[in-house]
């Protein structure tokens, strides 16, 4: 699309994604160190070469193929016609080409039809898929929380019926937990399931906000619905979990009947249009209970963990696709002049757009290091040698899982923020494209948890965790790595400000772990920020210590280090601000009386 009125005219890259393949591998090797992993004999099939040749066909799918739906999601919606979700036009072909592809069963299980590669790779494949069309990901993605959900907790009998449907995406699942009063508080929910003779159950109930509720992409969908059984414990120890078909299964195990789940309306939203976000009811529905009744909530966690993961990555590929965007404009639109210059210069040449630009570019793959050593421990709490490297991979992910989500997911937002300010006021026009990016990733610090939720699970019971040895382990490791690089010549400045950063967050950290819970909560978001800013800056100094390693004269890592010094230099040191709001505890929070908060006379 051109877009006129501008002193040059300037054709909308918005269809227009290029996967980062070789940053990506960069950061499968030197941050997930995915070449420990594959070593492991359940990825014996696996190779390095299978992977890279693997992400190279990938990027060209999820480029040429899925990223031009993106516009088109967003502009048409998803809409109900006659109780039955309709998705966009352009999408049913893509879908089909995308499954048969089979990269939605890249890490599903071989035993059920799945390719067994380790969620790395995956995670891989899950942020060119996100970055191509954020909206339309999200099936797959809930998809193959919900695989991993039936797979730990279901019976053989549920396993048989429907992993193998769900891994090759004949069917969808989805996660069904969000009431209109039960939101943050999933306790008090109040969708109740009721036992049939034949052991399956009623459930009655009316859920909110559930993500593809409904679609005519494939011939079932497979909700995961968490209901309470009359008499049960209140909150969350009185939780159960079912699945329950949009169509039942007939003896052949094909979809057969409809079950009497209702799709009430779709939410109109700021963005990801494409995504139908449904209200269902349930009336006399058939589920089938997983797992043991009142232990729903420690199930649904496997789902929820997983997908907390793939929200934050989210937040990566937003910031990724936006940050490509902005970059082929500044390198396109001309304004103002440099200093001593007669022509009109790109944008890209003034040093505050530079600025954005560079600040979009690191913070985007501080991101990738962390989503990905995330997901990395994932795979290491299954395949590590031992049980020990077993146990330390799932302490550091159950600390890493609430900065994962939020810290990308609250940058996401941020970086494609920055991408409509690099367009000026072409960046508030819905033609130039920036405005979107910034529309769908407006949703991402708010579902799965707000982030509000996560600061206070990383706050109240990740640092707590083992006295508080995995969160000084993980400060540990950023210190040694700090001390390194402050003894080189080529990253000493790098080195130096992680490690006055590590000090800040270390002396916070001792204070959340030593206050009363109310000052914890009060400090609880602050202190994620500052973690989730240290931990970026980690990752890049490790990818600028692996780029000297491997050759400072390639340009491209020569890059890297560029990125890794710029964020050490303007970014690591706001750590340093942010311990006054972390430290200043729950007084200063109320200081105000609540009737001096809001319009006051
Ligand atoms: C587009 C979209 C898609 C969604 N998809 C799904 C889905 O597929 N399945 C599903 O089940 N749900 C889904 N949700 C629901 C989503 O997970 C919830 O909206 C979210 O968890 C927040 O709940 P709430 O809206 O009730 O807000 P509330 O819980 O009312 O929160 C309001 C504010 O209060 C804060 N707050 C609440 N309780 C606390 C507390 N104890 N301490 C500190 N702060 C607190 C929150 O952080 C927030 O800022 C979706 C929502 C949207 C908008």
């Amino acid at each position: 699309m051109a877009v006129i009125g501008l002193t040059v005219n300037y054709s909308s890259p918005m269809a227009s994604y290029t996967p980062p393949v070789r940053d990506m591998i960069f950061t499968l090797d030197t941050i997930a160190g995915i070449g420990s992993i594959i070593e492991a004999p359940e990825f014996d099939h696996v190779d390095a070469d299978m992977i890279e040749g693997a992400l190279d066909e990938a990027a060209r799918f999820f480029s040429e193929v899925f990223a031009p739906t993106n516009e088109i999601g967003d502009e048409e919606g998803a809409t109900l016609v006659d109780g039955q979700v309709i998705t966009p036009e352009a999408f049913k072909p893509v879908w089909n080409k995308l499954v048969d592809a089979g990269w939605t069963a890249v890490t599903g299980s071989p035993e059920y039809g799945g390719h067994g590669f380790p969620k790395t790779f995956g995670i891989a494949i899950s942020e060119m898929m996100t970055s191509a069309n954020l909206a339309f990901s999200l099936n797959p993605m809930l998809t193959g929380s919900g695989i991993t959900l039936l797979t730990r907790h279901g019976s053989d009998e549920l396993r048989d019926l429907y992993l193998s449907k769900l891994i090759s995406s004949e069917w969808t699942g989805t996660m069904v937990l969000t009431e209109p009063e039960a939101g943050s508080d999933v306790g008090a929910l109040r969708t109740r399931a009721d036992r049939n003779d034949d052991g399956t159950y009623r459930i009655n109930g009316t859920k909110i906000f559930i993500t593809w509720g409904d679609h005519d992409l494939t011939d079932n969908v497979i909700h995961m619905v968490l209901a309470r059984t009359p008499d049960a414990p209140v909150g969350t120890k009185g939780i159960s979990l079912f699945l329950v078909p949009k169509y039942l299964l007939d003896a052949d195990g094909t979809p057969g009947e409809r079950n009497t789940v209702e799709i009430v309306s779709l939410e109109h939203k700021l963005g990801i249009h494409a995504s139908p976000t449904c209200v269902l009811s349930f009336e006399d529905s058939t589920g089938y209970l997983i797992g043991e009744e009142n232990q729903g909530m420690r199930y649904m966690f496997t789902m929820m963990n997983q997908a907390r993961l793939e929200v934050g990555l989210e937040g990566l590929s937003v910031a990724e696709r936006a940050y490509q965007h902005a970059s082929a404009y500044a390198k396109e639109r001309t304004q103002g002049r440099m200093m001593g210059g007669s022509k009109p210069a790109p944008i890209i040449e003034h040093p505050d757009v530079r600025r954005m630009l560079m600040t979009m570019k690191a913070y985007t793959e501080a991101m990738r290091g962390l989503v990905y050593d995330a997901v990395a421990a994932d795979d290491r709490m299954h395949c590590a040698a031992t049980q020990e490297e077993r146990d330390a991979a799932r302490d550091r992910l159950a600390l890493l899982t609430p900065i994962t989500k939020s810290w990308c997911t609250d940058h996401g937002v941020d970086v494609a923020s920055i991408g409509v300010q690099v367009f000026g006021g072409m960046g508030f026009i819905e033609d130039s494209g920036a405005p979107q990016f910034y529309r769908d990733a407006r949703i991402t610090p708010i579902y799965e948890g707000t982030n509000g939720i996560q600061a206070l699970d990383l706050v109240m019971r990740k640092l707590p965790m083992h006295g508080g040895d995995v969160i000084n382990g993980y400060l540990d490791e950023i210190d040694s790595l700090a001390a390194k690089l402050a003894d080189t010549d080529d990253l000493n400045d790098i080195g130096r400000a992680l490690s006055s950063a590590v000090a800040t967050v270390r002396e916070a950290t001792r204070f959340l772990l030593g206050s009363s819970p109310s000052d914890a909560m009060a400090g609880a978001t602050p202190y994620q920020e500052m973690l989730g800013t240290l931990a970026g800056g980690y990752y890049l100094a490790r990818q600028a210590a692996a780029a000297v390693e491997r050759a400072i004269d390639v340009p491209w890592l020569a890059a890297k280090v560029g990125t890794a010094r710029f964020y050490a230099a303007t970014v690591l040191p706001l750590i340093n601000g942010m311990a006054g709001a972390v430290t200043s505890g729950s007084d200063t929070t109320f200081a105000v009386s609540e009737e001096y908060i809001g319009a006051v006379r």
